[in-house]
């Protein structure tokens, strides 16, 4: 599914260590389903949020990597911070990269712009049914019963709010 997300948006896998490609993970990446199936079958389900689909006025509901901070809760109402997000490590690089589980926005992702990639409402519009899907709501269920889900339980106090990326 997730090749097909690449298929979709016409764009390749990119690998760029360079500063702006790493302030990109300021605000954590979306992907597809599968990819997430991924990193909660690899152990991380603790380091997921909750979270609306991007451009999305009326919801859908997806999972993501948790802004640092909302590790298994709810996602804040603007998600781009300089904490960044959770798998963003010290040397400013993803600790899920190398694991081969980096979801596809992210694994997308150059400083250049991408049109087809900086238009949150494509990649809403391919998200929506995969994540809309049985199988994407089952995800959402298991995470929720393996993080003990509260929406009410996060109540962290961000300071250091960015502009998001690219933005
Ligand atoms: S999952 Fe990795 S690529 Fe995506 S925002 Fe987090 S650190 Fe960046």
């Amino acid at each position: 599914m997730s090749k097909e997300y690449a298929e979709k948006l016409g764009l390749l896998p990119q690998e760029c260590a360079c500063d702006k490609c790493k302030l990109m993970c300021h605000a954590p990446c979306c992907g597809s389903v599968e990819d997430f199936e991924k990193i909660v079958d690899a152990g991380f389900a603790d380091r997921l949020m909750f979270d609306d689909l991007p451009s999305e006025p009326d919801g859908g509901d997806i999972l993501k990597p948790a802004l640092k901070g909302y590790e298994g809760g709810r996602a804040p109402w603007a998600v781009s911070a300089l904490r960044g997000c959770t798998f963003w490590n010290k040397e400013g690089k993803c600790d899920l990269h190398d694991l081969g589980l980096k979801p596809i926005q992210g694994k997308l992702a150059i400083h250049e712009k991408q049109t087809a990639l900086d238009d949150d409402c494509t990649l809403a519009d391919i998200m929506k049914p995969d994540w809309e899907s049985e199988r994407g709501k089952a995800l959402i269920e298991k995470w929720k019963k393996l993080v003990n889900y509260d929406s009410r339980s996060k109540h962290v106090v961000i300071d250091d709010w960015t502009p998001y990326p690219g933005g």
